[in-house]
């Protein structure tokens, strides 16, 4: 890397931004943020309160009359340039993500950043697509159409895992659609979202359309979840606090999005690309350690393939290479924190009473010992019941569990409370189809499991939420559409009224 800055310089000013300016948070709380690679403090700042909440909520409440009544044309030019700060600094985006999350800088670099940037230039040109669906004179008498406008400010709450892509995902459909926001990240991982938005302002997006809090979820996000000026709250995060948020959101009445946990199923069928089916479960349980609410984490084999899909994976999960995240060469770097890597371990140790451990179940020793860091884990012979089959463990552990027939496949796929994404492996394009349509999960990959592209929703079924995240889809969630009618007959007295006159009519 040869772009890299110093964080303590770069966040001098403070963790929050709101109103076009960095700021200091007001709690009397400060949040050290370590990196997992190391376990050392890389930045210590002050955690943002409720009148910082209020603060950033009165800026976009300020900021909305302008930005909704911009252009559509001119929001896209925004979000256009916006586009282009952000490749600038595509570099700085990437160290400071593997800095603070401890993901390999080739997810960074490769996947992240450049996500974003076609993330941004997607809804720069969605913009100019917002559109009512119908007019028509369906009473004969009047001409009806339908308008689709901004709702105002919107409050979100974003997860650790990818700070910079959930960021975005918050930000840009609301703000292409004319609302303005209050982001509120995960206050262990701030520094790209502070940076997105400092970006957005240097692109010249208006001061206030774009704020950030960065504080902690029971303080500064339950605060922005009831605040009365915000009329929509979209949240990513665990089920458990989703269930938390809705309870706030519903007592104020504000429209909720919300996109939770997942445990996707992999289903391999007996006619399935052995090598293809092997690859693509490593490679989509480890994507971000495991760390990804669409990673694979229980595969279903066919029995035929039983035997060989698991000494395939436990054979290619030996050959990924754990190290510094910010080596290219390295291929898994630590969990996010020390304490999630001991919540990741307490799952696999408990399954170890009545499931075996195939390869990985512990913290690499050595030069790593420091950091957060889980060898990629296999286990087999848990029962379908079990913690490790219906829980999120979040880490890089995928189960793997036999079946016979095609409905037994699909119906264990389906037994869990999540419903967020899964793939289906097969060369027979019926079986395929079948387990699309039978799945009940709002992503299902065949043959691949993890691609996620700008054009098309995120989102999930069952425990994992509702509404959809990227594509012309999010606009459903950050806009409300409004019927307007007009009367054609200028006549004063109209038929209907004699519900009221009668004969006097
Ligand atoms: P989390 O639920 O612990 O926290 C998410 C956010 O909520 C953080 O910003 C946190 O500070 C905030 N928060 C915590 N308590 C709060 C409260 N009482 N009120 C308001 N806000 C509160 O989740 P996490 O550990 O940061 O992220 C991992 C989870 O996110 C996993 O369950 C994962 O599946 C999920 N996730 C889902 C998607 C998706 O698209 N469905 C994407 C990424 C992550």
């Amino acid at each position: 890397m040869t772009n890299r800055f110093q964080v303590r310089d770069r966040f001098a000013d403070g963790a929050q931004f709101i109103g076009g300016l960095p700021r200091q948070g007001t709690s009397g709380r400060t949040h050290a943020v370590v990196n997992p690679a190391t376990g050392e403090e890389i930045h210590r700042y002050e955690l943002a309160g409720a009148a910082d909440v209020d603060a950033a909520v009165a800026a976009a409440l300020a900021a909305f009359p302008g930005w909704a009544g911009a252009t559509p044309g001119a929001r896209s030019d925004a979000l256009h340039r916006f586009a282009e700060v952000l490749a600038e600094q595509a570099a700085d985006f990437a160290y400071a993500e593997t800095l603070q999350c401890g993901k390999p800088i080739r997810l960074s670099t490769e996947f992240d950043v450049p996500g974003t940037v076609d993330n941004t230039v997607f809804f720069a040109g969605a913009a100019r697509r917002l559109e009512g669906v119908s007019a028509g004179e369906y009473s004969g008498d009047h001409t009806s159409y339908v308008r689709r406008e901004p709702i105002g400010v919107i409050g979100s709450i974003a997860p650790w895992n990818y700070p910079l892509q959930m960021a975005a995902w918050k930000i840009l459909p609301a703000v292409a659609a004319g609302n303005t926001i209050v982001l509120k990240p995960a206050e262990i991982t701030p520094f790209t979202s502070l940076m997105f938005a400092q970006a957005a302002r240097r692109a010249g997006l208006p001061d206030g359309v774009i704020n950030v809090v960065t504080g902690a979820g029971p303080d500064a996000g339950e605060h922005l979840v009831g605040h009365r000026d915000v009329v929509m709250t979209s949240f990513t995060g665990s089920t458990a606090v989703g269930r938390r948020v809705a309870e706030i959101a519903t007592a104020t009445v504000k429209r909720l999005h919300l996109e939770l946990g997942g445990k996707a199923p992999f289903l391999v069928f007996d006619d399935a690309d052995l090598e293809a089916a092997v690859h693509g479960a490593v490679a989509g349980s480890l994507i971000n350690a495991g760390q990804d609410c669409t990673a694979a984490t229980r595969a279903y084999v066919q029995r035929p393939l039983y035997d060989a899909f698991v000494s395939g994976v436990a054979a290619l999960m030996e050959t990924v290479r754990m190290g510094d995240p910010l080596d290219p060469e390295t291929d898994l770097g630590p969990l996010i924190t020390h304490s999630h890597r001991d919540r990741v371990a307490g799952f696999v140790d408990r399954a170890r009473g009545h499931a075996r451990v195939v390869t990985g179940g512990e913290a690499p020793g050595g030069e790593l010992k420091e950091g957060a860091y889980y060898r990629p884990t296999l286990i087999v012979d848990a029962a379908q019941d079990s913690e490790i089959v219906q829980s999120e463990i979040f880490g890089p552990v995928l189960v793997v569990l036999p079946f016979d027939t095609d409905d037994e496949g699909i119906r264990l796929a389906n037994d869990t409370p999540y419903g967020l994404a899964a793939s289906a492996w097969s060369r027979d394009v019926y079986r395929a189809g079948r387990a699309t349509r039978e799945i009940k999960a709002g992503c299902v990959w065949v043959n691949d499991h993890i691609p996620i592209i700008s054009e098309m929703p995120h989102g999930g079924y069952k425990a994992s939420g509702f509404g959809k995240d990227m594509s012309v889809y999010s606009f459903e969630e950050y806009t409300q559409v409004k019927h307007v009618m007009y009367d054609n007959t200028a006549v004063a007295r109209k038929d209907w009224h004699r519900t009221i006159f009668g004969d006097r009519c």
